[in-house]
């Protein structure tokens, strides 16, 4: 390794020495076999009678021992699911809880969706006679909602609590709350780090069963100087290892989907040039939006020989799994929410891991035998730069969602909600407020009819509203196609590297005026007349496998309609009706063009791009409603369309006032008839 700088693994990494097992002698082993060689096994009675002793336990224990896998089956088998009574374990992500039900479906020899299932936000997979039932944190919180004592659960499990979802957090607290008006259910928390302490003192001291881990040592390699790009430095390492190392799988740790995709391109194109003269290379990407059918090869044994490279996001720091790791490459980022309360912008923004991260991505190359973690970034950075822990997402994230819910399970004061880090007072506020402009609370902080329609539906507040207000533009079939298709949006369009100039001519052949939603809902309608077609969307460079996904969520949120009443109504002509459904929902998100011909958004004058793949990137309308940000070299609003300012006022007359939406023709606005935005939503 050229550039690397070996410096030795700390005593911590180093763990006591145990035999290793091979990966042939592993695949020999039965599934039964491989249950009984895992770090939990031996404690199972202890665990058992643990739990039958007290009502809340935090477990710990490293990554790979057994906890998520393991612990839903011994209770299982100590009788927690008799009389169809459930074991509920949340996972922070939809791929683990799909992935990790797929398994225990296998080694309990059940069919994945009846006893064993798992359901995440727009895909349920379980059944009556589910009885473990994995899950996302999320699905449990709107579980709350239909049945708030959670009756049906003899077991719950909060798995994954280290990371410190905001949804996991909230969980914190109700859980805590419903174990006291049920002495029978029984509470594990489960964490692979060391939060174990902090976690037991918000359970009121609850007892800490540790798992003691198995760990070889790791040694971690550092750079010399920063790397400047660090996806083409990735790539590199993965071949020098592949090249120069011993066998053993690797592991890279990226940020998102794109990255993961240019990654896998770079690698493919790279071992092509090099033939024959290398091993066999299988590059195996694993992100959230990974169709579920090619997730499964990150855990395919790698033939005699070969050597898989697994290109993760950091889904796999804890949440997976994977054996035969050695290698590890971890750039040192992550992609995280970044919220700015007094601005109310929110972006997914690439940002440097903690320490805490760091190390359990390193851990990952040492769970079966001893292995190599390759930090792309200097010792000194590690030491100086790195915060020792991830801040909590509860404190870096828009709240107008769990807000909405917690109000609609009747938690008014949310001051005094019993949170186990507290969300900036700011951040509160923000999230009332804009509850407020959007109709769902009123001016005393209750939820209004709207309110209580909007929590039904899993999404944003916003993209609830604009659902919701589709019923007064009498287009809810075609807002529904939209909001379906935005929830899959950046993987409809397909652009291999080698037909570019095809694939972006098909994406511009749906282009239609008002903009990029009422192009995405071309793609639809069209996809619909064709039957569905796969060779279509093929012609048509559009990815089929997310056209199914967007009908889908698209068949759901028709239900989710029917049970708030709104009747389906289609205007598909009509798109000045369609995009002033969505400009009630997403009135925040408005930008408009200054004096130099840049745009900034309204209220907080913030410079804002259109996305370059956007329809309207050329034409540059006046007026703009965008429907998310994201931050690389610039802020730029992915998806718009073009709105008149006039409308701003029609549905948001709460929020703006005439005097802000003057747009320099001299041309008057008409007066704001509503009732002017007032202080009363402070009060909570
Ligand atoms: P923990 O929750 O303690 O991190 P898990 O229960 O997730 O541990 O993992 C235990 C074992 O099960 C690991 O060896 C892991 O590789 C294996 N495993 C988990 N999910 C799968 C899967 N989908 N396919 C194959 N093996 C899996
Ligand atoms: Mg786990």
């Amino acid at each position: 390794f050229v550039q690397a700088l070996q410096i030795p693994g700390t005593k911590k990494d180093k763990g006591k020495k145990e035999p290793e097992i091979s990966e042939t002698e592993k695949k020999k082993m039965s599934l039964e076999e491989t249950k009984k060689s895992l770090p939990i096994y031996p404690f199972k009675d202890d665990l058992i009678a643990a739990m039958e002793q007290f009502q809340v336990l935090i477990i710990e224990g490293e990554t790979g021992s057994g906890k998520t896998t393991q612990i839903p089956q011994y209770l299982y088998e100590a009788g927690y699911c008799k009389k169809g009574m459930k074991v509920g374990c949340t996972q922070p992500r939809r791929v683990a809880a799909m992935s990790v039900a797929a398994r225990v479906a296998e080694e309990m020899g059940f069919k994945l969706g009846n006893e064993v299932g798992y359901s995440i936000r727009f895909e349920d997979c379980t059944s009556e006679r589910t009885i473990i039932k994995y899950m996302t944190d999320g699905m449990l919180l709107r579980e709350f909602l239909s049945e708030p004592d959670l009756a049906a659960y003899s077991v719950l499990i909060v798995d994954e609590a280290h990371e410190r979802t905001l949804h996991t957090d909230i969980l914190f607290g109700l859980v805590k709350d419903i174990a006291r008006f049920r002495p029978d259910l029984k509470l594990l928390i489960s964490s692979a780090t060391l939060d174990a302490e902090k976690f037991s003192q918000f359970f009121d001291d609850a007892p800490v069963f540790r798992i003691p881990g198995r760990r070889f040592p790791v040694d971690i390699y550092y750079t010399k100087a920063p790397e400047a790009d660090y996806i083409d430095a990735a790539v590199v390492s993965v071949l020098q290892i592949h090249c120069t190392q011993p066998d053993g799988d690797i592991l890279v740790f990226l940020t998102g989907q794109e990255e993961i995709e240019t990654a896998t391109e770079m690698l493919q194109e790279r071992t092509k040039k090099l033939g024959s003269k290398i091993r066999e290379l299988i590059i195996a990407p694993i992100y959230a939006n990974l169709p579920s059918d090619l997730q499964s090869k990150i855990f395919e044994p790698t033939p005699p020989g070969a050597r898989k490279v697994v290109l993760a996001t950091n889904i796999a720091e804890t949440s997976l799994t994977i054996d035969g790791i050695k290698f590890v490459i971890d750039p040192g980022f992550c992609k995280q929410n970044s919220y700015n309360a007094r601005t109310g912008m929110e972006s997914l923004v690439v940002t440097p891991i903690s320490k805490a991260s760091a190390n359990q991505r390193a851990g990952r190359a040492g769970r079966t035998s001893a292995g190599k973690c390759f930090r792309l970034y200097t010792a000194w950075a590690y030491k100086n730069e790195l915060e020792e822990n991830t801040i909590p997402e509860i404190q870096r994230t828009n709240l107008g969602n769990v807000v909405l819910l917690l109000k609609s399970l009747g938690i008014n004061d949310l001051i005094h909600f019993d949170f186990m880090d507290p969300p900036p007072h700011e951040t509160l506020v923000l999230a009332l407020e804009q509850l407020y402009a959007l109709g769902a609370l009123n001016h005393k902080g209750e939820l209004t009819k709207l309110g209580r329609k909007m929590a039904e539906f899993p999404v944003d507040p916003m993209l609830s509203k604009m659902i919701l207000a589709s019923e007064k533009y009498k287009c809810s079939k075609e807002i529904i196609t939209i909001a379906s298709m935005l929830s899959v949006n950046n993987s409809i369009f397909y652009r291999p590297k080698d037909k570019v100039v095809h694939a972006d001519t098909a994406r511009q052949n749906f282009f239609l005026p008002g903009g990029d939603h009422i192009t995405l809902m071309n793609v639809y309608n069209q996809w619909e007349e064709t039957g569905h077609s796969t060779q279509w969307c093929y012609e048509n460079f559009i990815q089929h496998r997310s056209m199914k996904r967007a009908r889908d969520v698209r068949d759901q949120l028709e239900g989710l309609l029917e049970r708030v009443e709104i009747e389906l109504t289609t205007n598909p002509m009509d798109t000045v009706a369609i995009r002033k459904a969505i400009t009630a929902g997403f009135f925040y998100h408005t930008a408009r063009m200054d004096k130099g011909g840049n745009y900034k958004t309204v209220k907080y004058h913030q410079t804002v791009m259109i996305h370059p793949n956007s329809s309207l990137f050329e034409d540059r309308p006046k007026w703009l409603i965008y429907h998310e940000l994201v931050f690389t070299t610039k802020e730029f609003m992915r998806q718009v369309i073009e709105i008149e300012n006039s409308w701003l006022l029609e549905v948001a007359p709460h929020y703006y006032k005439a005097k802000e939406l003057e747009d320099g023709s001299g041309r008057k606005m008409p007066k704001n008839t509503g009732k002017s935005r007032d202080e009363v939503t402070r009060k909570y």
